[in-house]
């Protein structure tokens, strides 16, 4: 299950960093940075099944760290690469005297950024359930999802939250 985590971030983080790169090489800091945090999720999220608001979880945390820490990162090695440059402008309303203004504004833009990760997330979640159904093996007594010993009796995995039988 870890390892399962491990290489679904990985994968969720490349692709963010990837469309990162490319937006911010073609239209610069614009709104379609969003979709970084909307696929690298998406990807992440494919790794998750059950419960598919695992998947949404994988897609805030690839949204979250690529929003704070990697998209700053490549916009500031691009920078100094003089690939692009930055405002030279403040926006309007973003002179220093507007800080709480700012704040408030980031933290928006933050909760916008973590809701598209989790949908980007919950959306491969789902679609990999719906295009790419694991049969789960069924052994009684053992989760097919995590494979933690559960209650033979168990509806729900105790352990990761997957259905095991209907109810
Ligand atoms: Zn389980």
């Amino acid at each position: 299950m870890a390892q399962k985590l491990g290489l679904a971030l990985v994968a969720g983080f490349v692709t963010a960093a990837v469309i990162d790169f490319v937006v911010l090489l073609t239209t610069g800091m614009s709104a379609a940075v969003l979709l970084s945090s909307f696929l690298g999720g998406l990807v992440a999220g494919s790794f998750f099944i059950e419960p598919i608001k695992g998947g949404g979880k994988a897609g805030i945390t690839i949204a979250l760290v690529d929003a704070l820490l990697v998209r700053p990162s490549i916009a500031m090695l691009l920078y100094q690469m003089g690939v692009i440059l930055l405002p030279e402008e403040p926006l309007p309303g973003t002179e220093l005297s507007n800080i709480p203004f700012l704040i408030v504004a980031m933290l928006v833009s933050l909760a916008i950024e973590l809701s598209i990760g989790f949908g980007g997330g919950f959306v491969g979640a789902y679609l990999r359930k719906t295009l790419a159904p694991v049969k789960p093996r069924v052994t009684p007594g053992v989760c097919p999802y995590c494979g933690a010993k559960v209650p033979p009796e168990a509806v729900y995995c105790p352990y990761c939250g997957a259905k095991l039988k209907e109810a």
